[in-house]
């Protein structure tokens, strides 16, 4: 192996790689049509995606996407967390859409070509990952309001940093009774393109008043908690001497995070008691006030685990405990850190190897 591993100049983009700002350069491309069914994946460089001005997918929103990273191990190797499950998930958003299904195991396979071809981007850091956003988008040119009959996914990588450490704060977030996010029945379980439009105007309102977010209430009463825009939401509550982690069920208005899943999975294996259940506005807001309610924090793929320290209920700003990380929530991202770089082992079978560790020129990180 004469040749360096990385250039100086990729390893000053792995140093501060930021989030989404410098791309491989690489994509991965599957396309579905209605005759020959899905081609194989290829790996190629980036370039625009050329689209008919009538394309479906353009005009009538048949875009889904998924947001998945591939982590570095302490001994060298790169692993992908958890990508059949999300194949599935996006398998599921395209359903949702009458979009063609990806086949899970074809999309973890496209993942992988992406992540083995890039593999010098994958960066060495706790926390820091290969972050990958599948697009699935309907190219068929035709104005007529029908399921298109092609479709393109392509897959796009990112070196990312984890929304933590050095200069990171908390989020302060705030709540909206005037608009929704999903009502049960529509595609807020879906992540599709369209969910996220329709957050942007609430959004920017938060952010103009200060706010990073906002938290999602149900879309019938507007009682309920349910999420933020991009992540979901956890509670951690200490009313005995065990506290007592809970989340909104998913009911078909939320998304179903894979982040949220793996949390409450690791956290049962730690003997915490978790709980899917609904809880209302004012619920959150008493148990601010008496104390009870020791944490809250929101969880993704991109975030990873992030403490919210301010929340604004109906004009009122309360802060959750100190306004600082709470413990819980730093246990939980941490467990699924180590997880996810190799640190402890894999038993839930989350991790697919692209790249072991005696394949990798002997380097350690
Ligand atoms: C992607 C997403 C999440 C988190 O899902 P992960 O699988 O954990 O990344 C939660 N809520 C919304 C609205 C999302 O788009």
């Amino acid at each position: 192996m004469s040749e360096p591993h990385r250039t100086a100049e990729l390893e000053a983009i792995l140093k501060d790689p930021g989030f989404c700002r410098h791309s491989t350069g690489h994509t991965a491309v599957v396309d579905w049509d209605a005759d020959t069914g899905w081609s194989d994946p290829r790996v190629e460089p980036w370039r625009d995606l050329a689209m008919d001005p009538a394309t479906l997918g353009l005009h009538y929103g048949q875009a889904v996407f998924e947001g998945l990273k591939a982590f570095r191990a302490m001994d060298g190797s790169v692993h992908l967390f958890r990508p059949e499950d999300h194949g599935r998930r996006l398998a599921r958003s395209a359903a949702r859409l009458a979009m063609a299904e990806m086949p899970a195991e074809l999309f973890a396979r496209a993942c992988a070509a992406l992540v083995a071809g890039d593999e010098r981007w994958v960066p060495d850091g706790y926390g820091q990952s290969l972050y990958l956003r599948p697009l699935l988008i309907a190219t068929e040119p035709d104005l007529g309001l029908r399921p298109s009959k092609r479709y393109r996914c392509v897959i796009l990588a990112y070196p990312a940093d984890p929304c933590f450490g050095a200069g990171f704060r908390p989020l302060s977030v705030t709540t909206s009774t005037e608009t929704v996010r999903a009502v049960r029945g529509g595609t807020g379980e879906a992540k599709c393109a369209g969910n996220y439009a329709v957050s942007l105007l609430t959004r920017s309102e938060a952010q103009a008043s200060g706010y990073d977010e906002v938290l999602w209430l149900d879309g019938l009463g507007r009682r309920r908690i349910e999420e933020l825009s991009t992540m979901n939401v956890f509670l951690v509550w200490r009313d005995g001497t065990e506290p007592r982690v809970t989340t909104p069920p998913c009911d078909g208005t939320i998304v179903r995070g894979l982040t949220r899943d793996s949390l409450l999975t690791l956290a049962t294996d730690r003997g915490i008691a978790v709980a899917e259940e609904h809880t209302t506005i004012d619920a959150v807001r008493a148990g601010l006030r008496s104390g009870r309610l020791a944490e809250v924090f929101a969880c993704g793929t991109a975030g990873v685990v992030v403490p919210v320290g301010r929340l604004g209920i109906g004009g009122e700003d309360m802060t959750v405990d100190d306004g600082g990380e709470g413990p819980m929530t730093a246990l939980l991202r941490n467990s699924l850190l180590d997880v996810q770089h190799g640190r402890t082992p894999d038993a839930h079978g989350w991790l697919q190897t692209i790249l072991r560790a005696d394949e990798n020129g002997g380097r350690r990180v």
